[in-house]
């Protein structure tokens, strides 16, 4: 079986569609045309009344009515028909691509969300789609409407005499030159409102974000006018702009009005009547197909307009559909043993700075390994390297043996759980979120597992205990929130364990439950965990030093502190901190 599969773009989806998009546009462009139709049938009608020899009869006047009725409802049917399967197209698109970005979305490596945030996620996900949405059902087929409607008027102009059809467009020239004048230098201009509108959304984040610190330092006035200044900022750059334009476009309109086309083509056509011995009924015909051509540009304006936004949505699905994928095992294998081994692992997020240079660490099985050093020194990176955020630049970290890239996905995540600091719940219920951890777990699961990370009791002073749903009648603060994450990690039971040492907690005894929790949840395991209190870490197996990337030494807490180094330094410094340490992390027994 082949391991290469083929990228999935946007153009490679949407192509298959093709056929039912063109089929759309031609039975658009049918009843486009078709609706012109009853305009002819009036000036062959007028000229049928105004014949001074025969009278109007009804024999003559039969055929043109009926040709009108049957154009007016091909024109219509048509039209309809030819929009429902370009949305039919777009609902097939749309569901394909929803299917392609969940999967791509599944298959990045983790460490790709910590490059993109939620939102710009939801907006491909979502705002994206809703743009493309246009350019599959609406673009071509308005596109195509908007010009054969005025093209065809125009032909039949020509066949009645030339200069009907220069008559009917006397106004375009006008407008056309206006619309260049309000369009220069256009994608400048919407750049910098865009940088003016994002120092807008900054400012309000901070103000939400900051609130309640500028209200008790009294600064409230001070955070308003940071907001303020933005606003102001960005609507007198935008006043700035758009008041002449305005102007112009009024005038614009105008040139583009009912009224004034009809007045202009009647007045001028009447005065061109000998000149080209034309008739009345040619200037009929001629107003006629000149009122048409408005809605045309208006509506080419507006698709045009419509056709830069979804294609910059484009650009963006396309672009996140081309992120690389982790790549996948050739022979999976499944690793029987625990032990985690870096052997001299390099790794870089980018080719230019190196972030750790030959790791090389044994992690026994069911033994606990704390990561100490300075702030950037690399243990949050070295840890999700044994995770497989990432792929390892250089060298290997092996699981039981088995190097991480020949171990299936699904079953790497069988073997290795995490509990990380910013601890991701989802809008389910309390029992929901636990359940991710393992689908199957019945009520008493739940239970025992929450009574063992602390959280059971919190959970059952809930409205609806387990069933009530985070954010509507449950909101945990952060030491809750990462209690039921352990609780959670529990459930999953996975034999090896990444944890992200709590830093933050409101009140001591919060801190101490979550130690509790975290105490039930490493017993028996083999446990990686990043330390940023030296005293919880002590007591565990083997404290490994990181400083600039490098590993600088390893052993147990009275070890290190011996060898008068790097440790011994990081914990003179702790020292100076809180050492009553009730619920310290210990080896495991
Ligand atoms: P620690 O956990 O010891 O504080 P980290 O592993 O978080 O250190 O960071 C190690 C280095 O890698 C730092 O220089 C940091 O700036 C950089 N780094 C961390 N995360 C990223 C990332 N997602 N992209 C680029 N650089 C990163």
């Amino acid at each position: 079986m082949s391991h290469i599969t083929q990228q999935v773009t946007l153009a490679s989806l949407t192509q298959p569609l093709n056929p039912m998009i063109k089929l759309g546009v031609v039975l658009a462009a049918v009843g486009s045309v078709a609706s012109l139709v009853p305009f002819i049938g009036i000036v062959e009608m007028n000229k049928v009344f105004i014949n001074p020899e025969q009278g109007a009869s009804w024999s003559e006047v039969q055929p043109i009515l009926l040709a009108i009725a049957s154009a007016l409802v091909i024109a219509w049917l048509f039209t309809v028909v030819g929009f429902w399967i370009t949305h039919l197209a777009d609902h097939k698109m749309q569901s394909n691509l929803h299917r392609a970005l969940v999967t791509k979305l599944g298959q990045v490596p983790l460490g790709w969300y910590n490059h993109h945030t939620s939102g710009s996620v939801r907006k491909a996900v979502q705002d994206d789609l809703d743009d493309l949405h246009h350019m599959i059902a609406h673009h071509q087929v308005e596109l195509t409407c908007a010009l054969a409607l005025p093209l065809t008027g125009l032909a039949y102009l020509v066949y009645l005499h030339w200069s009907l059809a220069l008559l009917a467009i006397t106004s375009l020239p006008f407008y056309m030159l206006a619309y260049a004048w309000m369009m220069r230098g256009f994608a400048g201009k919407m750049q910098q409102l865009d940088q003016m509108f994002n120092k807008v959304s900054s400012a309000i984040v901070e103000f939400v974000h900051g609130i309640s610190v500028v209200k008790i330092f009294g600064q409230t006035g001070r955070a308003h006018a940071n907001y303020k200044r933005a606003v102001d900022d960005f609507s007198k750059q935008y006043s700035g702009w758009i008041k002449p334009i305005v102007k112009v476009e009024a005038i614009a309109s105008l040139a583009l009005s009912v009224p004034v086309i009809t007045l202009l083509t009647i007045s001028l056509g009447l005065s061109l009547i000998d000149y080209f011995a034309l008739s009345v009924l040619d200037i009929l015909a001629c107003t006629l197909v000149a009122v048409s051509i408005p809605q045309s540009v208006i509506t080419l304006n507006q698709g045009l307009s419509a056709k830069q936004k979804s294609d910059a949505a484009a650009q963006r699905i396309n672009n996140l559909l081309a992120s690389p994928d982790l790549p996948k095992a050739k022979q999976p294998q499944t690793p029987k043993q625990h032990q985690v081994i870096f052997h001299q692992v390099n790794f870089g997020y980018d080719s230019d700075n190196p972030v750790l240079r030959d790791i090389n660490l044994s992690c026994p099985a069911d033994s606990i390994t704390a990561l100490v050093g300075h702030s950037g020194a690399g243990k949050s990176t070295l840890a999700k390297l044994a995770a497989r955020f990432y792929d390892v630049t250089a060298g290997s970290i092996s699981i039981g043996g088995i190097d991480l890239r020949d171990i299936d996905n699904s079953e790497l995540y069988q073997q290795v759980g995490f509990v990380l600091q910013d601890t991701q719940l989802l809008a389910a219920s309390v029992a929901d979120n636990l359940r991710l951890g393992d689908p199957s777990a019945d009520q008493e699961a739940l239970v025992r597992v929450a009574k063992h990370a602390c959280i059971h009791e919190r959970i059952m002073q809930l409205p609806r205990g387990y069933d009530s749903v985070i954010g509507e009648d449950a909101i945990f603060s952060g030491g809750e929130a990462q209690r039921l994450s352990i609780a959670r990690t529990l459930l999953a039971d996975t034999p090896i364990l990444i944890l992200d040492e709590a830093t933050a907690h409101s009140d001591a005894k919060s801190e101490s439950l979550v130690q509790q929790a975290i105490s039930s949840l490493i017993r028996g395991r083999t446990v990686i965990v990043i330390a940023h209190k030296l005293h919880t870490i002590s007591h565990v197996d083997q404290i490994a030093v990181l400083d600039q990337g490098q590993l600088v030494e390893l052993g147990t807490h009275q070890h290190l502190l011996t060898l008068n180094g790097h440790y011994s330094k990081l914990w003179q410094d702790a020292c100076g901190e809180d050492q009553v340490d009730p619920t310290a992390i210990r080896a495991n027994q």
